[in-house]
Protein backbone atom coordinates (compact mmCIF):
# COMPACT_ATOMS: atom_id res chain seq x y z
CA UNK A 1 0.00 0.00 0.00
CA UNK A 2 1.32 3.07 -1.25
CA UNK A 3 0.97 6.61 1.04
CA UNK A 4 0.23 9.31 -1.46
CA UNK A 5 1.68 11.90 1.19
CA UNK A 6 5.28 10.13 1.02
CA UNK A 7 4.96 9.84 -2.64
CA UNK A 8 4.59 13.48 -3.60
CA UNK A 9 8.03 14.11 -3.66
CA UNK A 10 8.87 11.10 -6.28
CA UNK A 11 5.78 12.47 -8.07
CA UNK A 12 7.44 16.16 -8.49
CA UNK A 13 10.32 14.79 -9.70
CA UNK A 14 8.74 13.17 -12.45
CA UNK A 15 6.73 15.92 -13.54
CA UNK A 16 10.25 18.06 -13.31
CA UNK A 17 11.84 15.48 -15.30
CA UNK A 18 8.99 15.51 -18.00
CA UNK A 19 8.75 19.16 -18.03
CA UNK A 20 12.57 19.64 -18.90
CA UNK A 21 12.66 16.81 -21.34
CA UNK A 22 9.62 18.64 -23.26
CA UNK A 23 11.78 21.89 -22.68
CA UNK A 24 14.78 20.86 -24.31
CA UNK A 25 12.46 18.45 -27.14
CA UNK A 26 10.83 21.78 -28.10
CA UNK A 27 14.48 23.83 -27.76
CA UNK A 28 16.05 20.58 -30.28
CA UNK A 29 12.92 21.02 -32.36
CA UNK A 30 13.26 24.56 -33.21
CA UNK A 31 16.89 24.12 -33.70
CA UNK A 32 16.09 21.66 -36.64
CA UNK A 33 13.72 23.67 -38.32
CA UNK A 34 16.83 26.42 -38.34
CA UNK A 35 19.35 24.37 -39.19
CA UNK A 36 16.89 22.93 -42.38
CA UNK A 37 16.84 26.78 -43.30
CA UNK A 38 20.22 27.11 -43.20
CA UNK A 39 20.54 24.21 -45.26
CA UNK A 40 18.11 25.28 -47.91
CA UNK A 41 19.48 28.52 -47.75
CA UNK A 42 22.84 27.42 -48.29
CA UNK A 43 21.18 24.76 -51.56
CA UNK A 44 20.03 27.92 -53.38
CA UNK A 45 23.21 29.39 -52.82
CA UNK A 46 25.12 26.38 -54.28
CA UNK A 47 22.55 26.14 -57.05
CA UNK A 48 23.07 29.56 -57.94
CA UNK A 49 26.86 29.64 -57.68
CA UNK A 50 27.08 26.51 -60.07
CA UNK A 51 24.56 28.22 -62.53
CA UNK A 52 26.48 31.12 -62.71
CA UNK A 53 29.91 28.90 -63.18
CA UNK A 54 28.35 26.84 -65.68
CA UNK A 55 27.62 29.92 -67.63
CA UNK A 56 30.90 32.02 -67.24
CA UNK A 57 32.94 29.01 -67.69
CA UNK A 58 30.89 27.29 -70.16
CA UNK A 59 30.86 24.00 -68.14
CA UNK A 60 28.52 21.14 -68.18
CA UNK A 61 25.98 19.45 -65.97
CA UNK A 62 28.16 16.24 -66.60
CA UNK A 63 31.63 17.93 -65.93
CA UNK A 64 30.16 18.72 -62.28
CA UNK A 65 28.70 14.94 -61.56
CA UNK A 66 31.99 14.00 -62.80
CA UNK A 67 33.97 15.49 -60.43
CA UNK A 68 31.80 15.19 -57.66
CA UNK A 69 32.08 11.33 -58.40
CA UNK A 70 35.84 11.93 -57.56
CA UNK A 71 35.52 13.80 -55.00
CA UNK A 72 32.93 11.36 -53.61
CA UNK A 73 35.57 8.67 -54.46
CA UNK A 74 38.22 10.50 -52.48
CA UNK A 75 36.95 11.03 -49.68
CA UNK A 76 34.85 7.27 -49.51
CA UNK A 77 37.17 5.84 -46.36
CA UNK A 78 35.84 5.78 -42.99
CA UNK A 79 37.46 8.08 -40.44
CA UNK A 80 38.44 7.49 -36.71
CA UNK A 81 37.53 9.35 -34.15
CA UNK A 82 40.70 10.31 -32.16
CA UNK A 83 38.48 10.41 -29.46
CA UNK A 84 36.06 7.75 -29.19
CA UNK A 85 37.90 5.49 -32.01
CA UNK A 86 34.88 4.22 -33.35
CA UNK A 87 34.78 4.41 -37.47
CA UNK A 88 32.71 7.13 -39.23
CA UNK A 89 31.22 7.61 -42.19
CA UNK A 90 33.71 10.24 -43.97
CA UNK A 91 30.91 13.11 -44.82
CA UNK A 92 30.14 12.94 -41.00
CA UNK A 93 32.16 16.64 -39.71
CA UNK A 94 31.69 15.75 -36.09
CA UNK A 95 31.72 12.08 -34.25
CA UNK A 96 28.17 10.73 -34.54
CA UNK A 97 29.31 9.10 -30.84
CA UNK A 98 31.42 11.28 -28.73
CA UNK A 99 30.48 14.59 -31.00
CA UNK A 100 34.08 15.20 -31.20
CA UNK A 101 34.78 17.33 -34.58
CA UNK A 102 36.45 15.14 -36.79
CA UNK A 103 37.27 17.58 -39.59
CA UNK A 104 37.73 21.26 -39.56
CA UNK A 105 37.79 21.52 -43.69
CA UNK A 106 35.72 24.19 -44.98
CA UNK A 107 34.74 21.48 -47.59
CA UNK A 108 32.95 19.53 -45.00
ZN1 LIG B 1 33.94 9.80 -31.19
Amino acid sequence: MYNLFSMRPVIETFADDAARAESKATSLELRVRMLEAHLIKAMIINETLWEIMKEKLNLTDNILEDQLNKVDLRESTSKECPKCHHMIAPHHPICIYCGQVIDNSIFT
